[in-house]
């Protein structure tokens, strides 16, 4: 059975360490705690976890507050905004760590630790021939007080480790997960602070979790094997452990762990693919918790409304790729036109030859709803819009030439256009259709024939957004300048 949680006073965190790029596990672990924050009108607090120097990545933290910021999931506290229970880069907390450690160290729950890197390496060598992983042997945790004084006189580098429990067990009851239980006999006694004067991950995160005050610890599955140690730490420090909610674990569609096979890991590289933000969000929603067992599109207020730990599941969530392309077509048809084309700009202006640019706002708002149909990612549009903004067309002429047709008839068909277009009273779609499919019949040319012709004389293309409507939105004068232009440079072939 589930234990129900408390729910005053939430305050959650989402606590990257900068050691690379923000990947789809991380944000759905940010995403579930914003989530929650905001369901029980709690606090969303962001704690930089930088205390693995040899580890650390430049850029990743900019990285990890740039996604949030992509996906409107917005903090409370932490880098930039700041808040009471700073600062938020646990390299900034040293002395806090340090003091802790101290007043484990006078209460005997935790002890200097001077054994050397040589002897630690024997240790796991014997430990592996003996097929026995117990970690390490508590050499120095039974030092008398002399030895410890005669080694401390020494000065030379020592690390401070927890001194665990060697009997009984470790139990907790998991929000999600139900309860949980471990022999502590099979706890080592992990470091604390290492010889650099750094804390581990887990002396951090415990010291963190209690003095910024967490109610509810929600992080990815593969932390669960740490929480009995970090539940002991607290014991000692006589900290009010905070709940736990371990996430479920993310898998393919071919329930392998995630990976770049399955499509991009790194959350900004979907930006760069042309996924929206809040089909990303409602996407990732769904990997792990459901709203009931169908709905798929959940606005942020529905889910905001309705999200809790109790439809989080157990069983590993698949991410679909496919899926989430197919919401992001969903989602970029329910833009405004004025939304969509201003996200589809920055888009054309990467894609685009510079002498396409700059795009006209206007000019992209009436194209805009020639392709809002069509298109699951945003850089879709580039292809299928390119010719609006070309100055110059670049095909083979011989492609003006359809099936069943030669030199002549095609060249009769732009010139039948060119009448028609030139004389038209408008150049709007519908009259415009009815005028040259009579042009068509007369020429005894098909549809698809003469259709054919003039599409990839006004656009270069043999497929395209409807190309009548296309052909308003290009304007008389250059549809009217691509036929002459066409025409030319069919003429001069052999
Ligand atoms: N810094 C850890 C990580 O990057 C956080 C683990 C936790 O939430 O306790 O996943």
């Amino acid at each position: 059975m589930q234990k129900t949680s408390r729910t005053d006073d939430v305050r959650v965190r989402f606590a990257p360490s900068p050691t690379g790029f923000p990947h789809i596990g991380n944000i759905r672990t940010a995403l579930f705690n914003w989530l929650f924050a905001r369901h029980h009108g709690g606090k969303f607090i962001v704690r930089v976890e930088d205390t693995d120097q040899d580890r650390l990545v430049p850029g990743a933290t900019d990285a990890v507050l740039e996604a949030l910021d992509w996906l409107d999931i917005q903090w409370d506290e932490g880098p930039r905004v700041g808040g009471p229970y700073g600062p938020y880069f646990q390299s900034e907390r040293l002395d806090i760590y340090q003091k802790l450690a101290d007043e484990l160290l006078d209460r005997e729950s935790a002890y200097r630790c001077y054994c050397s890197e040589e002897r630690l390496v024997e240790i796991r060598k014997a430990q592996a021939s003996a097929k026995i992983s117990i970690g390490y042997d508590r050499h120095c945790r039974n030092l008398s007080k002399d030895e410890r004084r005669a080694k401390d006189a020494e000065a030379g580098r020592f690390v401070i480790r927890f001194a665990s429990p060697a009997s009984g067990a470790t139990e907790f009851e998991d929000l999600i997960r139900g309860h949980v239980a471990w022999q502590n006999e099979l706890m080592d006694d992990f470091i604390l602070i290492k010889s650099d004067g750094f804390p581990t991950y887990h002396m951090a995160v415990v010291t963190d979790d209690h003095l910024m005050e967490i109610s509810h610890v929600m992080r990815a599955e593969e932390w669960l094997p740490s929480t009995h140690r970090h539940l002991q730490l607290h014991n000692a420090m006589g900290f009010e452990p905070p709940e736990f909610a371990h996430l479920p674990m993310i898998l393919g569609p071919d329930r392998a762990k995630l990976s770049k096979r399955h499509g991009a890991t790194a959350v900004l590289e979907y930006r760069d693919e042309g996924f929206i933000q809040e089909a990303l969000v409602n996407f990732l929603e769904l990997v792990g918790w459901s709203l009931d067992d169908h709905t798929e599109i959940m606005t942020p207020s529905t889910v905001i409304e309705n999200f809790g730990l109790e439809r989080v599941n157990k069983a590993p969530a698949i991410f679909d790729y496919e899926k989430l392309t197919w919401m992001n077509g969903m989602y970029i048809r329910q833009l405004s036109e004025e939304d969509l084309a201003d996200r589809i700009l920055p888009h054309l202006e990467k894609g685009l030859p510079s002498e396409s640019l700059p795009v006209d706002r206007d000019y992209l708002l009436q194209i805009v709803p020639l392709i809002r149909e069509r298109i699951k990612l945003l850089p879709e549009a580039v292809g299928m819009t390119d010719f609006f903004f070309q100055t110059e067309l670049d095909f083979d002429p011989q492609r003006l030439i359809q099936k069943d047709m030669n030199k002549e008839s095609a060249l009769a068909a732009l010139a039948a256009c060119q009448a028609e277009m030139s004389g038209a009273k408008t150049f709007e779609h519908e009259p415009l259709e009815q005028a040259l499919r009579a042009a068509a019949n007369e020429l005894e040319l098909s549809p698809r024939q003469f259709f054919g012709t003039l599409r990839v004389a006004a656009t270069g293309k043999d497929a395209t957004p409807p190309l009548f409507e296309t052909m308003e939105v290009l304007g008389r004068e250059r549809v009217l300048d691509r036929i002459r232009q066409a025409i030319e440079r069919l003429g001069d072939t052999d």
